[in-house]
């Protein structure tokens, strides 16, 4: 007999006996003071996933030896409620962010789930600690779904234990300011036959080093490049979109391929359906290198380049570090203080339009 997968109808709640009280929006910051509740999930080779619980907020039990502390076997995913103004709540494509934790997962010989029992238990989550998604445009409710191997033991073969579970915090705008890239030259955040196109936390810890490094430095992210022609990659933990007249004369809209080195974001999904839905320029997904940047810059063919992710949306970049020379990355040619150039503000606008159920869309799902 097949053994149990996620079962949505068997989830219990146990309610919280001391509710927090409600920050004021203006004071959040990203990833700090989370909601009452959390969603748990055990699973147990022998006896298939067991009934999802969702209790307060609080420390997990976790044995010392377990696999995910020493071997970082964790996988995890990042996504958020919008509240539309008609008072409803709103998750956006979260069938993507459920089939790439899948994947992920499998990549760390974590257990497959049933994803659709997965997102209802998450609708309930949501649904129950909804008054904290403050009623701002721009701010939301940040998802944060964790899954990990939880086996206590040593043995480098797999987890045979694992707990996926989820837990919310209220978010406000992410970046409200252009960003300043240091290119690295020296550190690598993928490679070909690594795991780069994974969530996995593996991937996060190596990157702290050389963000504090370009922090220290008076920078905002890391430009990731790779190989000796110098790729670009992404930033910082975005994907990498540039917009300019391509070597052909072209109008081009362009971000990296999903070539297993970058991270396959929702967002870069969907800005890249969006702007071919517009048809008024070429959109590629192809390789470009920083020299290739760098000459566009100086022929003044380089017209904008942002970052693109859930937490932040869109993220115009300003300015990029490169090789000892600091190169300036126009933003909006008719506005020296603007935040966005006029692609990135219009990409931002019309998928927040989307996320906040102002455009009905069929990417927005009613909790
Ligand atoms: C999560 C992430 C992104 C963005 O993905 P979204 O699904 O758009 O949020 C991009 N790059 C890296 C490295 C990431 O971890």
């Amino acid at each position: 007999m097949a053994l149990p997968d996620i079962d949505a109808s068997k989830l219990t709640t146990q309610r919280t006996t001391a509710p927090k009280e409600l920050a004021d929006p203006k004071t959040l910051k990203f990833g700090k003071g989370f909601t009452d509740h959390m969603l748990c999930i055990r699973y147990t080779e022998d006896g298939g996933w067991e009934a999802p619980e969702i209790k307060p907020y609080g420390p997990l039990e976790i044995d010392p030896a377990a696999y995910v502390l020493n071997y970082s076997v964790e996988a995890f995913e990042g996504m958020k409620a919008y509240r539309a103004a008609d008072g409803s709540v709103r998750l956006f494509r979260p069938e993507m962010n459920m089939k790439r934790l899948a994947t992920s997962t499998q990549r760390l010989m974590l257990p497959a789930f049933d994803q659709e029992q997965f997102l209802l238990c998450i609708k309930e989550l949501v649904r129950l600690d909804e008054r904290f998604i403050p009623n701002e445009h721009g701010y939301s409710m940040y998802i944060r779904p964790n899954f990990i191997g939880t086996e206590p033991n040593l043995n480098l073969q797999y987890s045979r234990e694992a707990l996926l579970y989820v837990y919310m915090a209220p978010v406000g705008p992410y970046f409200p300011r252009t960003v300043k890239l240091l290119a690295s030259t020296t550190d690598a955040r993928a490679w070909p036959g690594g795991v780069g196109s994974f969530k996995v936390g593996g991937n996060y810890a190596p990157a702290l080093r050389p963000t504090m490094d370009v922090i220290k430095a008076g920078y905002d992210q890391i430009l990731w490049l790779l190989g000796d022609d110098h790729y670009v990659t992404e930033v910082g933990t975005m994907n990498f979109f540039l917009f300019w007249t391509n070597a052909d004369g072209e109008k081009e809209l362009v971000t990296a391929p999903l070539d297993g080195i970058i991270l396959p974001g929702v967002t870069r999904d969907s800005l890249l359906a969006l702007a071919r839905g517009w048809g008024e320029f070429k959109v590629s997904e192809r390789k470009v290198t920083m020299p290739e940047l760098v000459e566009a810059l100086a022929e003044g063919r380089l017209h904008e380049a942002f970052g693109a992710g859930t937490a932040c949306v869109v993220c115009s970049i300003s300015t990029v570090l490169y090789k000892g020379v600091d190169y300036l990355v126009p933003v909006d040619p008719a506005d020296a203080d603007a935040v966005y150039g006029p692609l990135a503000r219009r990409l931002h606008r019309e998928l927040l339009d989307i996320q906040y159920g102002k455009t009905p869309s069929p990417w927005s799902v009613q909790v």
